[in-house]
């Protein structure tokens, strides 16, 4: 019988629940259960494919090709399994198959109502998943904030389910307790009354995870106790850490892994966080920087940089640096900056290498092709995700091949040189606007050449990437293009599409039709992410 986790945030959003799921998840697979996890995203939106990373953050793709929320890449790193379209709920999914449901008369002529309708398909699909994975534990992230109106009828499922199953469910509440600076101590009213909201919905925690900037000392735990309703060892602090995956060390130091067990009157068990204790050394140890670069457009809003939404490229790079024994820098670079002035581009010998994300419309292009450019001929290293081919093929094509106004359709519609192009099926659902949940999304295999700097990372010649694109190379212009030196290193075979180009004679040039970070995982850094940190450390001691 599968046990369910439900794990709730107070007080204020971004205090890392998505973190603080995986990390539970992994103290209990390290415990030897099969673990795993779902996310409630409380938005009408279907899915995440058309949502703006500005707004959300990344948009995941899983294996089975499903546009999701960022916390599922982080279930994926933590735990190292792969999850998806069962593991992620949105509002927009549970309306969409109830409506669907009681069109097709699937509800026998009954009135079709928010509740009990919606909170039963929420508990159907949590089930599901737990099936699915023939989970021990599901532990089930709700997002948002308690208090908020648009996830209420997602902790009225989690009411529902603890009722009829008492001893299969657990709250978990993750709250943020304030060191306000001019008073100088921690504060738990926040959290009392995040508790009140949660009560106000018929759950009471089970236990609470006390993020604050130190650790949440003896008295506060209790003060928490007594106004909370939960033992104080069941007050777990999760103070801020340098590296993410410390966390479900510290929380064990606060034995939260038998807590857990104990609550579900299962037996105390050890654990096996051997690994995971060695890499969190391997990230604490003093070690030389790799200084990496990214150019890309989508991280300024007003006066803050945010970093959500290259997620999945950060962890990458870390886990390749962290492998590579280095600390991982990386700076965030604007494209645009480069369109304006070309003179700025002389700071990219700064860098030990660049990399350009994946992207979507016109926006910054110009420069992120300057950028490229200027890898290529003084020699930086350079990797291409998704965009970041095309435009390397983009540049090679006019700077190399002499194909002057080479482009990719996504830019210029009717362009005589669309070295790249609109897939064909891809073309008729843009003619359409079926804009969600179209382009070429999810694993594809891909046969690797040998020879190739491709070939010596994954040492294999048969791989399976994640994909999410419309455009790719057009095969008109293989030829011209082999015949100046870009070797195609990968290719699906089925589609006869290029997945891999790359440049012999430089350090490292290298862009990928997919997207390699949706599957580099801490204790198993992605091959090509390795060998590109590999020569950015090598160029740097020459
Ligand atoms: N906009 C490009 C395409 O649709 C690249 C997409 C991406 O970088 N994920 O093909």
């Amino acid at each position: 019988m599968t046990k369910f986790i439900f794990v709730a945030g107070g007080v204020i959003s971004g205090v890392g629940k998505g973190v603080a799921t995986a990390s539970i998840g992994k103290i209990l697979q390290s415990k030897g259960f099969r673990v795993s996890a779902a996310k409630i995203d409380p938005y009408i939106n279907v899915d995440a494919g058309t949502l703006n990373p500005l707004e959300h953050g990344e948009v995941f793709v899983t294996s089975d090709g499903t546009e999701c929320d960022q916390d599922i890449g982080n279930y994926e790193r933590f735990l190292d399994q792969d999850f998806g379209s069962a593991n992620y709920l949105t509002t927009g999914r549970v309306y969409q198959a109830v409506i669907n449901r009681e069109r097709n008369l699937g509800y026998n002529g009954k009135t079709v109502e928010v509740v009990l309708h919606i909170p039963e398909e929420v508990i159907s699909r949590l089930q599901l998943a737990a099936e699915k994975d023939k989970a021990d534990f599901l532990l089930v992230e709700v997002g948002g904030t308690v208090g908020d109106y648009q996830n209420l009828l997602f902790l009225e499922a989690a009411r529902m389910m603890k009722r009829r199953m008492p001893d299969q469910v657990l709250f978990v509440l993750v709250t943020y307790l304030p060191v306000p600076e001019n008073i100088g101590e921690m504060k738990t009213k926040p959290t009392q009354h995040a508790v009140r909201a949660l009560n106000s919905a018929g759950i009471q925690p089970d236990i609470i995870i006390a993020r604050a900037k130190v650790p949440v000392d003896k008295p506060r735990k209790q003060k928490i106790s007594d106004f909370c309703n939960v033992d104080a060892d069941d007050v777990i602090s999760a103070p801020d850490v340098a590296s993410i995956y410390e966390i479900p060390i510290n929380f064990e130091n606060d034995n939260l892994g038998n807590r857990i067990l104990k609550k579900f009157g299962l037996e105390q068990r050890e654990k096996d966080l051997k690994e995971w204790e060695k890499l969190v050394k391997k990230i604490q140890a003093p070690k030389e920087t790799v200084h990496i670069g990214i150019v890309g457009k989508y991280f300024e809003i007003g006066d803050f940089t945010l970093m959500d939404s290259y997620l999945s490229v950060i962890e990458s790079i870390k886990h390749a640096a962290w492998a590579n024994g280095r600390e991982p820098k990386i700076t965030w670079l604007s494209a645009e900056q480069y369109e304006k002035n070309s003179g700025a581009l002389q700071e990219l010998k700064q860098y030990d290498g660049i990399i350009v994300p994946g992207g979507f419309g016109i926006r910054g292009i110009e420069g992120k092709i300057k950028a490229i450019q200027f890898c290529r001929e003084k020699k930086i290293p350079y990797f291409g995700l998704c965009l970041g081919m095309q435009l390397a093929v983009i540049e090679f094509a006019r700077n190399v091949c002499g194909l002057k106004d080479a482009t990719s359709t996504e830019f210029v519609k009717d362009s005589k040189t669309p070295v790249i192009d609109v897939m064909p099926d891809q073309k008729v659902l843009l003619e359409e606007k079926r804009y969600g949940g179209t382009m070429r999304l999810g694993a594809y295999p891909c046969k690797v050449n040998k020879k190739t700097i491709a070939y010596r990372a994954y040492g294999k010649e048969d791989i399976v990437e994640r994909h999410r694109h419309r455009y790719e190379l057009n095969n008109k212009y293989r030829e011209v293009l082999a015949s100046k030196g870009m070797v195609m290193s990968g290719v699906n075979a089925e589609r006869d599409l290029v997945e891999i180009a790359e440049l012999k004679e430089h350090p490292f040039f290298l862009g990928t039709q997919f997207h390699p970070e949706l599957q580099s995982r801490p204790l198993r850094p992605h091959p090509l992410f390795r060998e590109f940190i590999k020569a950015c450390v090598t160029k740097r001691s020459h």
